[in-house]
């Protein structure tokens, strides 16, 4: 018999055998990771910043489908955060961001957005816009006064 012939012969065999003996060392594999993560330091935070790296692009991602700046005032300083916080930020047009977010079970409202195909009723605001702005508007509290401070 030659090697494709038993492998015909033998395929559903070979192909429970195959999955058996995957299942098995991935489980081995996923405790191995858990018993290393747990404790091993320097695993543990390559682990860390490879997610935060990956939060950060798909972040990026989705700022840039938005238009990667504030719809208010222009802001687009990808990079500025302040007090950790990036200065740019998602807010629901119609004022229901944090309802929203309570609904999903998503942590964070960037990757929501990202897992729904960036749903058209929310924008980029910065931050000091999303304080001021009130639901529905287009310019926010302190550039419709600093507008109005203008001759
Ligand atoms: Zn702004
Ligand atoms: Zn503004």
């Amino acid at each position: 018999m030659d090697k494709k012939e038993y492998y015909l012969n033998n395929r559903q065999k070979l192909l429970d055998y195959g999955k058996e003996y995957y299942l098995k060392n991935r489980r081995k594999y996923l405790e191995y990771k858990r018993d290393k993560y747990y404790n091993d330091d320097s695993f543990r935070q390559k682990q860390l910043n490879n997610r935060k790296q990956l939060f950060e692009l798909i972040w990026k991602k989705t700022v840039n489908h938005y238009g990667g700046k504030c719809a208010c005032c222009g802001f687009n300083d990808l990079k500025k955060k302040v007090r950790q916080c990036h200065f740019l930020q998602f807010d629901h047009i119609n004022g229901q961001g944090n309802k929203h977010r309570k609904d999903e079970k998503y942590a964070h409202l960037f990757y929501w957005l990202y897992k729904n195909n960036f749903p058209g009723e929310f924008r980029l605001l910065c931050a000091s816009c999303n304080v001021a702005m009130e639901p529905h508007e287009v310019i926010c509290e302190y550039h419709k006064w600093e507008g109005r401070r203008k001759p």
